[in-house]
């Protein structure tokens, strides 16, 4: 079968004639209907810092984001049967470790992960336990539902921030997982979103077609002065998904006292905070990472009620062989979600 695989630590991906995956024990074969292409992926592809531990899995398919059909399960799966529309919990707990053990499998010590440290959905097949996979409700399309992993990370960082009931907030970042912070946070009661980006016309745009009224180019006016504008003084909540660097000082510039700061991006250089403003501004800085099982069910629950308040965050629609020009549209900022359909002819 096709398979887009990272083959060597450089910049790039290759289209290559992989082997068919075959289940095993506790495993699933899903065929792969809709796989979305992840800012995470991007940086694979990009081969930016932070990544160097994927060497010795190589080649590797990446794709982590997807929703397909149960084709084949393992003779000992008997949650799933072959038509099972599903989508799949990419990171995988060891089931034995410290944090396991007390019940924390999303706090794995040895997580392995579908896409990233074993084999990935740009292809038209791929196996998973079938422990993580998550059944789709009725009427829910697989583009959609390819969006869970995604949606639940932006969910996860609101509940790491714990959005209360009238806050304000600002997203730093109007790529997929800022769009899905802000998506989150709005349901969560916040009373202003404030999206922020730089040059990002294209995804301000898609920010503004999902309802979002406060948009800010800071390309164009800084964020001080359009915190101040729109919420009137310092806000609630930052949530910060760029990596930039820069966004984390800029973000604690307009955090009220007490605030908290959730930072959600892949950093490839280290950050100088100053302390002393954060000690007497009593600010928090909080990290996210990924979800919990909980945010799953939570998020397919969304799918299903308001599944087309979602749609908007698909940019771009492109067949499997079309993969590697997809990753080129996610790392100009023309695209917001590029959602890859293997099925397509
Ligand atoms: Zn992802
Ligand atoms: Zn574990």
């Amino acid at each position: 079968m096709l398979a887009v695989q990272k083959t060597s630590p450089a910049f790039g991906l290759d289209l290559v004639e992989a082997a068919e995956p075959q289940p095993g024990p506790g495993e699933v074969l899903v065929e792969v209907d809709a796989v979305g292409i992840c800012g995470s992926d991007v940086h694979v592809y990009e081969w930016t810092a932070g990544y160097d531990w994927m060497r010795e899995r190589m080649p590797l398919t990446i794709g982590h984001e997807f929703a397909g059909r149960v084709v084949k399960a393992a003779p000992d799966v008997t949650t799933l049967k072959p038509g099972q529309r599903v989508t799949v919990w990419p990171s995988i707990a060891c089931g034995h470790c410290r944090a396991c053990a007390a019940g924390r499998p999303e706090a794995c010590e040895n997580r392995t992960t579908i896409g990233l440290t074993r084999h990935g959905a740009f292809a038209r097949h791929v196996t998973a336990p079938a422990s993580q996979c998550f059944a789709l409700p009725e009427g829910l399309d697989m583009e959609l539902a390819a969006m869970t992993e995604p949606l639940c990370v932006g969910a996860r960082a609101v509940e790491v921030g714990e959005v209360a009931l009238g806050q304000t907030v600002v997203v730093l970042g109007a790529g997929m997982i800022g769009l899905s912070i802000a998506l989150m946070a709005r349901m969560a009661g916040a009373s202003i979103v404030i999206v922020a980006g730089l040059n990002d016309e294209v995804r301000l745009e898609t920010a503004r077609r999902l309802g979002f009224q406060h948009t800010v180019d800071l390309a164009q006016e800084t964020l001080d002065q359009a915190v101040q504008r729109i919420a009137g003084g310092p806000v609630d909540r930052v949530f910060e998904a760029t990596g930039a660097p820069s966004s984390i000082t800029d973000g604690l510039r307009v955090l009220r006292r007490g605030g908290v700061l959730v930072v959600g991006g892949i950093h490839a250089r280290p950050v100088e905070i100053n302390l002393t403003d954060l000690v007497r501004n009593k600010h928090q800085l909080r990290g996210t990472h990924g979800s919990a099982r909980t945010t799953w069910d939570t998020v397919l629950r969304l799918l299903a009620q308001s599944g087309e308040s979602f749609r908007p965050l698909i940019s771009h629609r492109i067949a499997l062989e079309k993969t590697v020009e997809g990753f080129e549209l996610s790392r100009s900022k023309a695209a917001v979600k590029v959602m890859v359909l293997p099925g397509l002819t």
